[in-house]
């Protein structure tokens, strides 16, 4: 089977690797759609904590079973699968309060031996592959990225009357814009640098969306919403994004950290204080919040279709991983083709 291995950072290479079989409890599955990830590009370029080369990348998957190992029920070959792509031991602190998502012994593709979803096959247990008979593979694909937006917003507080700003307009920060809208916040906000994405946050529920290149961004955000935000999520690790935070949410108000930061941000702590904000992390999402992800695409069949920009065989790997980093046309979310 063909595999696109990081051979070393910004080198994607096609090889043949030896077929997967599924041991006892895991499903073998014939990768139809492999979707690439901010933190895939992480490790293309070297800078990931701990994913380093030799590594086959890619964690986001629709594909259909080719194989089911020992003892697995309620699933069969040929069916349409998406999988939660990270495993939890069940045992330690974290999972004991139902934090599994931040499990003490998380295993994820790409680390422990488990081998990435850039390949015509994937491995996974058998609890964490969901169905997707009503929603379909190029769709279910995005159930991953869509489940990150989904915790994010849980993580925010978002619910009926909820004013939601998200900063950032990239695949997650639209993701999460579309998860607040539909958890049922009263109005939704987003900022971008991209024209394309700001229309594209429009079609997925977005109330008002601004461009992030202004430079009176904020006294403009703060005319529409005088009181301003309930909720505001850091989707983009641009700096300047903390300081638009802290002034735009409303006194007791939550901002919610998504966006992975490199390195030391400036923060006037201050501002905590005096408007008694809340600060606080998120981290992928639970099985909860998978089901909830699923759930959406489901319910609403094409709103998502306009996310994914480009699709590509799997043989341009290379070239999948280099747009995204250009950026020189309209990319949100590329899908890879084994
Ligand atoms: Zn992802
Ligand atoms: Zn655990």
């Amino acid at each position: 089977m063909r595999v696109a291995m990081l051979r070393q950072a910004g080198e994607v290479v096609i090889e043949e690797a030896p077929m997967l079989a599924p041991s006892a409890g895991e499903v073998l599955i014939e990768v139809a759609y492999a979707g690439v990830c901010g933190s895939d590009l992480h490790s293309f370029e070297g800078t990931h904590p701990f994913r380093q080369p030799p590594v086959v990348l890619g964690h986001e998957v629709a594909g259909t079973i080719a194989a089911l190992g020992e003892g697995v029920t309620g699933l069969t070959v040929g069916q349409a699968v998406t999988v939660m792509p990270y495993t939890h031991c069940g045992v330690c602190a974290q999972c004991r309060l139902g934090r599994t998502n931040t499990c003490l012994n998380k295993v994820v593709p790409g680390l422990g031996g488990w081998q990435g979803t850039f390949a015509e096959y994937f491995v996974s247990r058998a609890e964490i592959v969901y169905p997707l008979d009503q929603i379909g593979l190029r769709r279910g694909v995005l159930a991953e990225p869509l489940a990150v937006g989904v915790h994010a917003a849980r993580r925010g507080l978002v619910g009926p009357g909820t004013r939601a700003l998200v900063l950032g307009g990239g695949t997650i920060g639209l993701f999460t814009a579309l998860a607040a809208h539909l958890a049922g916040a009263e109005s939704v906000a987003l900022t971008d640098l991209s024209p394309h994405n700001l229309a594209l946050a429009r079609v997925l529920g977005a109330d008002d969306v601004y461009d992030a290149s202004d430079a009176g961004l904020v006294p403009r955000v703060r005319s529409d919403y005088l009181d301003g935000f309930d909720v505001v999520f850091l989707a983009s690790a641009a700096k300047a994004t903390v300081a638009q935070a802290l002034a735009l949410a409303r006194r007791g108000g939550r901002i919610v950290i998504i966006a992975l930061f490199a390195g030391a941000v400036p923060l006037v702590l201050s501002a905590l204080t005096v408007n008694e904000l809340d600060l606080v992390g998120t981290q992928i999402y639970t099985d909860e919040d998978f089901r909830t992800a699923l759930s959406y695409l489901a319910a609403a069949p094409h709103a998502h279709d306009g996310v994914i920009t480009h699709e590509l065989p799997l043989e341009q790997a290379q070239e999948a991983l280099a747009l995204m980093l250009r950026r020189d046309e309209p990319v949100v979310k590329v899908l890879l083709r084994p």
